[in-house]
């Protein structure tokens, strides 16, 4: 599930997007107000974590103005500011719950899921194909009665596929999922990956469209 972190404090964004990302999550991060406009307005993201005190946008006015234009991602609210009036303000400025700095990363991670599961305009369904299911929210993948592990690359790069049958996603697209945008990805990590989930869960679910890229189901797949 990919989510955008807003948070100008470097340490404790790294932190964030390194538990997080060990959590199942695919975490992009931006520093400023402006740059969590853009993103939001340019991007799907499954939820935005957006911390208050930013350098140039309050991070109140950023919730204000996406969900002015109609944004409807969960929003979780980091704080320094604890006092209960702030808390009122946030939820009525369209933030969905917050939690006062420095946050446990298994609770922001709790707190997440349990608001993608509030979500129910865009409920997270379990996703299925042929006898292969994965349940986002809980974060497992069975091939029929057997659960299978799959690593968080993996996991990210079969959720991507199965989310959308019958849409081919580049190896580019695929390492966005996978890495978001800012990390340096040696060139076949992709391949390799996938190699193991094909391995894990039957070769013959991601087909390989030359040059284009991958896809589960659809055309000449009756699965
Ligand atoms: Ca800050």
């Amino acid at each position: 599930m990919r989510v955008l972190l807003v948070e100008d404090d470097t340490l404790l964004g790294d932190g964030l997007q390194t538990g997080l990302s060990q959590t199942g999550f695919t975490v992009d991060w931006v520093r400023e107000g402006h740059q969590a406009l853009h993103a939001l307005r340019s991007e799907t993201f499954d939820a935005a974590i957006v911390d208050l005190g930013l350098p140039d946008v309050d991070g109140t006015e950023v919730i204000r103005r996406y969900r002015d234009h109609g944004g409807g991602a969960p929003i979780l609210v980091l704080t320094a500011r604890g006092d209960i009036g702030n808390k009122l303000t946030l939820l009525d400025g369209g933030a969905d719950d917050y939690l006062v700095k420095p946050a446990d990363i298994r609770e922001v991670a709790a707190r997440l899921r349990v608001l993608m599961r509030r979500d129910d305009g865009r409920r997270v369904p379990v996703l299925r194909h042929g006898n292969v299911e994965l349940d986002p929210l809980a974060y497992t993948v069975r091939v029929g009665e057997q659960t299978v592990d799959l690593t968080q690359s993996e996991f990210k790069i079969l959720h991507a596929l199965i989310r959308s049958p019958g849409t081919v996603l580049s190896r580019e697209r695929l390492e966005e999922v996978v890495y978001g945008w800012e990390s340096e990805v040696d060139s076949n990590a992709i391949q390799v990956h996938l190699h193991n989930v094909r391995r894990k869960i039957g070769a013959e679910v991601i087909r390989t469209i030359r040059g284009v890229g991958y896809v589960i189901g659809r055309q000449d797949d009756p699965a």
